[in-house]
C-alpha cells in the first residue's frame, strides 16, 4: 500500500513549484530532506520537498498548489507507523506544527472535553486528559504519534481513539478551509477520505477522579515498558491482529523471533515488532515482513495484514 496522493504521473518538483513553496513557507520548506529522522524506525530516503506547516492558511495554500499543479503530496504525523522507502517520497511531504500543536482540556457538564490540533502529541494529550480525570483515556496511554495519525489509524488498545471522538475538522485539496466531517471508525482504519488532512479533533470522556485515572494510565505505561522493545527504533505492531488471535502469538509460534534481514530483526521481546539494529534499510524491513508473513501463512494458513503503512519509493 502506498499512501502518497499522486494526482497523476509522479512529478518531480519543477522550479516554479519550488519557488511557490518557498513563497508560502519561507525557510520552513526544505528540499531533498532525508526522512529517516522523522520516523520512529529511523529509516527512509529523502522527500522532494519537506513542508513545515504552522497554520490553516499555509496548509490551505499548499493543498491548493498541489491540486492545481497535480503534485503528489503526503501528510506525515510523527512517523511511528510508517515504512518510508529508501528511495524517499516524490512531491511534497507535509508536516504540521505551530497552531496545529495546541491542546486544551476542560471539565464541562460532567465530561472531560479535549480539543487538540492534529500535530499535538498523543502522550501529552493522554497526560493532560488523565490529570483532569478523563475516564478511559488510559487505553490510549503509550501510543506514540500525533493526534492526526491516531485518528487516521484509529489507534488504540482495548479501546480505540474513534470511540472518544466528538468532532473532526479536516482540510482537503477540494475544500482547503477547515471543515467538519464524521468518519466511521474500524479496527486500525477509518472511512476518512484519503485526501483529507486532519486539522483538529475534539474528544469527550466521562469525568472521573483524576488520581484514579492517572494511576491506571501509569500502570499501562509500566506494562508496556516490560513487554515492548522501546529502547530500539521500531514502529509498534507491524501486522494487524487477525480476528480472534494475536499476530504476535502467531509470529512467535512460527519460530520467527530473532530472525534478521540486514539490520532489521524480529524483536525477541514482542514478535509483532521489528527493530532496527542500527543500519536497517526499508528494503531489509520489507524483506523481513514478507518472510514473516510467508511463515505464518505456511504454518497456520492465515494471511497477516500489514498495520504499518508503506510509503514512497522502494528501490
Ligand atoms: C512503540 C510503539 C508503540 C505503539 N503502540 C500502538 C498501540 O498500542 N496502538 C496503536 O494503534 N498503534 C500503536 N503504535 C503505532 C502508531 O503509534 C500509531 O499508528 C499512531 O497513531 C501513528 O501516528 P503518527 O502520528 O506517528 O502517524 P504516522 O506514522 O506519521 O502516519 C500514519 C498514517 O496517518 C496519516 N496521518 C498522519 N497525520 C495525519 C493527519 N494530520 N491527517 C491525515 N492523515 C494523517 C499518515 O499519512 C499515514 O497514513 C505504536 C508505535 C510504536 C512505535
Amino acid at each position: 500500500m502506498n499512501d502518497v496522493h499522486d494526482a497523476g504521473v509522479a512529478t518531480e518538483l519543477d522550479g516554479a513549484a519550488r519557488a511557490r513553496l518557498t513563497e508560502i513557507l519561507g525557510d520552513r520548506v526544505r528540499f531533498d530532506e532525508p526522512l529517516a529522522p522523522y520516523t520512529s524506525w529511523k529509516i527512509g530516503g529523502p522527500a522532494d520537498a519537506f513542508a513545515n506547516v504552522r497554520s490553516e492558511a499555509e496548509l490551505a495554500a499548499i493543498l491548493r498548489l498541489a491540486h492545481r499543479r497535480g503534485l503528489p503530496w503526503f501528510v506525515l504525523g510523527s512517523g511511528s507507523n510508517l515504512l518510508v522507502g529508501d528511495g524517499g517520497i516524490r512531491g511534497v511531504v507535509i508536516r504540521l506544527g505551530g497552531a496545529y500543536a495546541e491542546i486544551a482540556v476542560a471539565r464541562e457538564h460532567g465530561q472531560v472535553v479535549v480539543r487538540a490540533g492534529a500535530s499535538a502529541g498523543m502522550p501529552l494529550l493522554v497526560a493532560q486528559g488523565a490529570s483532569q480525570g478523563a475516564r478511559g483515556i488510559g487505553s490510549l496511554a503509550g501510543i506514540p504519534g500525533s493526534v492526526g495519525g491516531a485518528l487516521r489509524m484509529n489507534a488504540g488498545t482495548d479501546r480505540e481513539f474513534g470511540e472518544f471522538v466528538r468532532d473532526v475538522a479536516v482540510q482537503t485539496p477540494a475544500k482547503p478551509d477547515a471543515h467538519t466531517v464524521t468518519p466511521q471508525y474500524f479496527y486500525r482504519h477509518t472511512t476518512l477520505a484519503r485526501d483529507a488532512v486532519v486539522a483538529s479533533v475534539t474528544l469527550t470522556f466521562p469525568a472521573d477522579e483524576p488520581a484514579a485515572v492517572r494511576e491506571e494510565t501509569q500502570g499501562r505505561l509500566v506494562r508496556r515498558k516490560a513487554t515492548q522493545p522501546l529502547n530500539v527504533p521500531n514502529a509498534g505492531s507491524c501486522f494487524r491482529n487477525p480476528p480472534g488471535d494475536a499476530a504476535g502469538r502467531l509470529i512467535e509460534a512460527a519460530g520467527a523471533k530473532g530472525w534478521r534481514e540486514g539490520g532489521a530483526e524480529v524483536s525477541e521481546l514482542h514478535a509483532n515488532f521489528i527493530v532496527n539494529r542500527g543500519d536497517a534499510t526499508a528494503s531489509d524491513v520489507a524483506a523481513l515482513l514478507a518472510r514473516v508473513r510467508r511463515a505464518v501463512a505456511e504454518r497456520f494458513g492465515i494471511e497477516l495484514e500489514l498495520e504499518v503503512h508503506f510509503v514512497g519509493a522502494f528501490v
